[in-house]
């Protein structure tokens, strides 16, 4: 696992960087932490570590917060939203199977756990997430019925942030929240813009555009935009060509999804996160749509 540090020593290095709060607890008793810097305006957010093999998203939050307070916003950092998935990964030294180190300590794939917005349907598309506990994309026996997911919506709710942006690995692309309506497709646009273009050494991760493989599942983007009305991109860090050669040399869930030298990916990604947190900052919040409501629908 080296160089990839403990969830203590992630935990310790977080709460030197600013205001740490508890705000849930895990399945396995683990804290959920957040850490909030200093500063005047619009709350923002990144998140990391939602899927608990995805060390590297972890990594570049640590990166963000390192690099201070974001002028003209309020910036909070939830650096490990599945700490018992990212405990268990290093327990095994990342030797498991990706069904189970990416989900929580009930089998549960937090990332498809978030009520749909209201009068979206599940779909069966691969990866979209259903009711079968073994496959590695189980969405829970209800929406938010997990720890780490219902404690996360409380404190989100609590104050909708402005913007968030939650990372992940590895494919090395820009995962917009699902949206239909032209001027929040344009907002999308222009933060994806602003992340490639602080982004150095590679060519810039894509937008993943196509409908066809961006359908509503549960992810948390498509909740915060639709329910908080805020602007939210899942980030994969650690390109698809990057990943494939490592890959070849050694083959395990681990080394597929986590770069071995995190700092040349941390380098270019970390600021290229604030960047798209300060390009949304020059938005104004999408507003509601028809059909959007705080109120939580049954899948
Ligand atoms: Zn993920």
């Amino acid at each position: 696992m080296q160089p990839y540090p403990t969830l203590e020593e992630v935990h310790s290095r977080a709460r030197e960087r600013g205001e740490a709060r508890v705000y849930g607890t895990s399945v396995e008793g683990r804290p959920l932490l957040a850490v909030d810097l200093p500063g005047e305006g619009p709350l923002v957010v990144v998140t990391a570590g939602l899927h608990g093999i995805e060390h590297i998203g972890v990594q570049v939050a640590l990166a963000v917060l390192d690099a201070g307070p974001l002028p003209g916003a309020r910036l909070r950092v939830y650096p490990v939203l599945n700490p018992d998935g990212f405990a268990r990964t290093h327990a095994v030294g990342g030797a498991g199977r990706v069904r189970e180190l990416r989900k929580n300590a009930r089998g549960v794939d937090l990332n498809r756990n978030f009520p749909l917005p209201w009068g979206a349907h599940p779909t069966r598309m691969p990866f979209a997430g259903g009711s079968d506990p073994d496959s590695a994309t189980y969405r829970g026996p209800a929406p938010l019925s997990e720890p780490e997911s219902s404690a996360l919506a409380t404190d989100l709710l609590a104050e909708p942030p402005h913007a968030s942006i939650n990372l992940h690995s590895f494919m090395g692309t820009l995962i917009a929240a699902r949206v239909w309506h032209p001027s929040d497709w344009r907002g999308y646009t222009a933060l994806c813009k602003a992340f490639r273009s602080a982004q150095t050494g590679v060519l810039g991760y894509p937008r993943l555009a196509s409908p066809l493989f961006d359908v509503f599942t549960g992810e948390l983007e498509d909740w915060q935009h639709h329910v908080l009305c805020c602007w939210s991109v899942c980030v994969e860090c650690f390109s698809l060509g990057e990943s494939l050669r490592q890959h070849a040399r050694a083959p395990t869930g681990f080394w597929r999804f986590n770069p071995r030298d995190p700092a040349p990916v941390v380098a270019r990604d970390a600021p290229a996160v604030r960047a798209m947190l300060e390009a949304a900052l020059q938005l104004d919040r999408p507003p509601p749509r028809a059909g959007a409501s705080v109120s939580l629908p049954a899948w």
